[in-house]
């Protein structure tokens, strides 16, 4: 007998699924076989994925917004229910960076990436809630960072955002578990992305040795993951942050 994941009669919404971290959780969503709601900045950088799981069979759509913009978050999610019939699962996956040392980071670059990464969240979790308590087995996964556990020089910014993330996540289980909807987060370490890429190559090699697992994480490490959080298998979890790092912030 085989245990496997099923994801068929879901609809799930992934934001920043135009590529790294959440075009991966997209794909592995669809390949279990929900129906994805596919965000990206625009509509036209989240097509290209939406065609990647269409041409493999699968059932998908692309919206465009900017998550720290609550009336475009409200009409992203007011789409996917209109257009892909239902919403079960939400992943707040988009995120960005803006770093550099706190004695000179701008109010703007602060703001900016709070915006982002923590009122975006909220702002596509406000919209989404009123249906999703309504659903049973319903499911919100927000992915922080070990930054938001640990703190970085040069990230006060994201760290602090990632870390609002985290009480967030914990907030919201508690409000939501008396409806059975589980509200997880998951941390990545240093993933390969283009979030990372352009990282200077002695960043990349300090990063490289204090990662137990001796070698930097794949979009998959952090896909797998959230089809766990966004499985039937994990009914019993809530409020947790799944640290999936190589055991870099041991
Ligand atoms: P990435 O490759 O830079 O992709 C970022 C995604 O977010 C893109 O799909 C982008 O869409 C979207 N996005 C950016 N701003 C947005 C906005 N205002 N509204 C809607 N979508 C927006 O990043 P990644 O490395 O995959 O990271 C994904 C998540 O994991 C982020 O929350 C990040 O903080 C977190 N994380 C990453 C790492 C890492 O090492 N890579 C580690 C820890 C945590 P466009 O293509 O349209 O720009």
């Amino acid at each position: 007998m085989s245990v496997s994941i099923d994801l068929s009669g879901k609809v799930a919404l992934v934001t920043g699924a135009s590529r790294g971290i959440g075009r991966m959780i997209a794909l592995r969503f669809a390949q279990a076989g929900a129906a994805v709601a596919v965000l990206a900045t625009s509509e036209d950088r989240a097509r290209p994925v939406v065609d990647e799981i269409t041409q493999a069979g699968g059932k998908a759509l692309a919206l465009g917004a900017d998550v720290a913009d609550a009336a475009q978050a409200t009409a992203a999610v007011e789409r996917t229910v209109k257009e892909l019939g239902a919403l079960h699962v939400v992943v707040n996956n988009a995120g960005i960076t803006k770093d550099g040392l706190f004695v000179r980071m701008s109010e703007e670059d602060f703001m900016r990436v709070v915006d982002v990464n923590l009122k975006g969240t909220f702002n596509v979790c406000k919209a989404a809630s009123r249906g999703l308590l309504k659903t049973a087995g319903a499911r919100i996964i927000n992915v922080t960072s070990i930054v938001g556990l640990t703190g970085n020089a040069g990230q006060a910014n994201y760290a602090a955002a990632k870390a609002g993330l985290v009480g967030f996540t914990k907030s919201l289980a508690r409000e939501f578990g008396g409806r059975g909807v589980t509200v997880n987060a998951i941390a990545p370490g240093f993933i390969t992305t283009d979030m990372t890429s352009d990282l200077p190559e002695a960043v990349k090699q300090s990063s490289l040795a204090a990662i137990p697992l001796a070698r930097f994480g794949t979009a998959e490490d952090i896909a797998d993951a959230a089809l766990f959080l966004a499985s039937e298998r994990a009914g019993y979890i809530t409020g947790h942050t799944l640290v999936v790092d190589g055991g870099m912030s041991l």
